[in-house]
């Protein structure tokens, strides 16, 4: 494996266990990682700001959808009619959510995502992003290419798809070098 493709691989991989390992949002697990002359400068994980109840402290995700904690759902929402379906998760209780765009809503306006927490970091010292490459465990959003762009990074790697990934052409209009990597989950070397 060539030496480029072999450090864009150890750094997505190291962005896919930041993500696994640290990310609170109960729906998914995001991080970016920003490398810059072979360093990481910023990481990013997606969720609330810090000192801010975390996603995965009142949803939960389970096959047949979210589940959010008891004491945060509101009186209205419940369909008297139907009895509420609820679980126990490490004795707290959660009841089932009508809507299946619950979580979505409430993370538009509470969570951020990696990309705009990384480089946010960035903001609050004097290191910039010019030239670095991002290395993102999803493709990035919209609203986080024209972050990318804005901060002048030179490449972005990213493994997964995101289903909102709709700014890839927006970077790669904007000259940015945008490399899909699918990762394998091994860290045995492939050269
Ligand atoms: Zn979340
Ligand atoms: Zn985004």
């Amino acid at each position: 494996m060539e030496k480029q493709r072999l450090w864009d691989e150890t750094w997505l991989q190291f962005a896919d266990m930041m993500a696994e390992r640290h990310s609170k949002c109960a729906s998914k697990s995001v991080a970016c990682v920003i490398v810059k002359d072979e360093k990481p400068i910023s990481i990013g994980l997606n969720g609330t700001p810090s000192g801010h109840t975390n996603c995965n402290e009142i949803f939960l995700k389970r096959d047949d959808g979210f589940y959010k904690r008891a004491e945060y759902v509101r009186d209205e929402t419940i369909d008297l009619m139907e009895p509420a379906v609820q679980l126990v998760h490490e004795g707290v209780t959660f009841v089932k959510c009508h809507d299946p765009y619950e979580h979505h809503n409430w993370s538009k306006q509470h969570e951020i995502h990696a990309e705009i927490n990384a480089i946010g970091k960035l903001a609050a010292d004097s290191t910039n992003a010019f030239g670095a490459t991002a290395y993102v465990t999803h493709s990035p959003c919209h609203a986080c290419s024209l972050a990318l762009i804005a901060s002048r990074v030179a490449r972005v790697v990213y493994a997964v798809g995101y289903e909102h990934g709709d700014g890839l052409d927006l970077m790669r209009e904007s000259g940015i070098e945008v490399v899909h990597m699918p990762l394998e989950k091994s860290y045995k070397n492939t050269l």
